[in-house]
């Protein structure tokens, strides 16, 4: 990969906001006239993703482990370190583009560095490109609504700001399609975990969100039956504690969501799982607790956690 690219990506583990707002962004640079821009990614694509871009017909970015010294990169859809790349701290951040919380962030000079703390980095997306008065074409609005349906569960996560409701809203009109159908197809297709090995299943969207000395993964997926991915609990906890062995966790929390009703089974394992029970006055039974309105890793889950932790 050619050096003086400029390399785009959002944060290991990829998501449909991570991937889709990394093309957005390489497209939207290339019409400012930034044509050694060049989206990647950090991971494999999880099924919600493949099915968005396999139905815009868009290639999959290329896959990079690491970045060299100097390397000049641009990051969406995270800002924390260790849920980037290898080779981070050596690199060249020219800009960040995100909607998580800021954690220890610095940089020796200034960049650009765009956060709201709207519901997906694709809502920041599109108002950049309304900003630098670049036209949204058919393809661009689908893969926006895809990362605002995405994050926001079709704008049913408590992390949904007003401002995803009304870009969705005028992505609607750009895509001319029915977003209440899509959303749902498309979510459902990242439904599927059939194929998953309990040690992928628990690393398709899992996120390390250490604290200081101490070091925790909260991972999540989605279903339409809380149930069905219960059947596999036996091997799904060996996995967990073979990853808490392996990394030295204090804490694995899963999160199984069901995307229907909005609720989430946790499953937590090791030494520090009374913050869980802290943090949401829960009593966990088979390792187990329901968490009624709980979907959102980042305002409902970890600052809970974190709180106790
Ligand atoms: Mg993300
Ligand atoms: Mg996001
Ligand atoms: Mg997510």
């Amino acid at each position: 990969m050619l050096k003086q690219n400029i390399l785009i990506f959002g944060h290991k583990n990829p998501d449909t906001d991570s991937i889709c707002s990394s093309i957005l962004k390489e497209r939207l640079n290339k019409k400012k006239g930034i044509q050694e821009s060049k989206a990647v990614r950090l991971g494999e694509l999880n099924k919600e993703t493949r099915y968005v871009l396999e139905n815009l017909g868009i290639e999959i970015p290329e896959m990079i482990e690491k970045v060299e010294e100097a390397q000049k990169v641009i990051l969406v859809d995270h800002n924390e370190f260790n849920q980037s790349v290898q080779g981070i701290e050596k690199s060249n951040i020219l800009e960040v583009i995100d909607h998580h919380r800021i954690d220890d962030f610095r940089t020796e000079k200034p960049i650009y560095f765009t956060t709201k703390p709207y519901g997906c980095t694709a809502t920041i997306l599109y108002e950049e490109f309304k900003k630098c008065e670049v036209e949204i074409g058919k393809e661009e609005a689908m893969l926006m609504a895809s990362c605002i349906i995405s994050d926001t569960l079709l704008l049913k996560s408590p992390t949904t700001t007003e401002y995803d409701i009304k870009t969705l809203k005028e992505l609607e009109k750009i895509a001319n399609i029915n977003i209440e159908e899509y959303g749902l197809k498309m979510l459902k297709a990242g439904t599927d975990l059939n194929d998953f090995s309990e040690e992928q299943l628990i690393n398709i969207d899992s996120k390390n969100v250490g604290k200081g000395e101490i070091k925790y993964i909260i991972a999540q997926v989605n279903t339409v039956s809380i149930p069905d991915v219960l059947k596999r609990q036996e091997n799904i906890e060996k996995a967990i504690n073979n990853e808490i062995q392996k990394q030295g966790l204090s804490l694995f929390v899963l999160a199984i969501t069901d995307i229907l009703n909005c609720n989430s089974e946790i499953i937590a394992l090791g030494s520090r799982v009374d913050v869980i029970e802290k943090g949401f006055g829960v009593k966990l039974e088979n390792n187990r607790t329901f968490l009624e309105g709980v979907v959102s890793r980042k305002k409902q889950l970890l600052p809970q956690i974190d709180k106790y932790i």
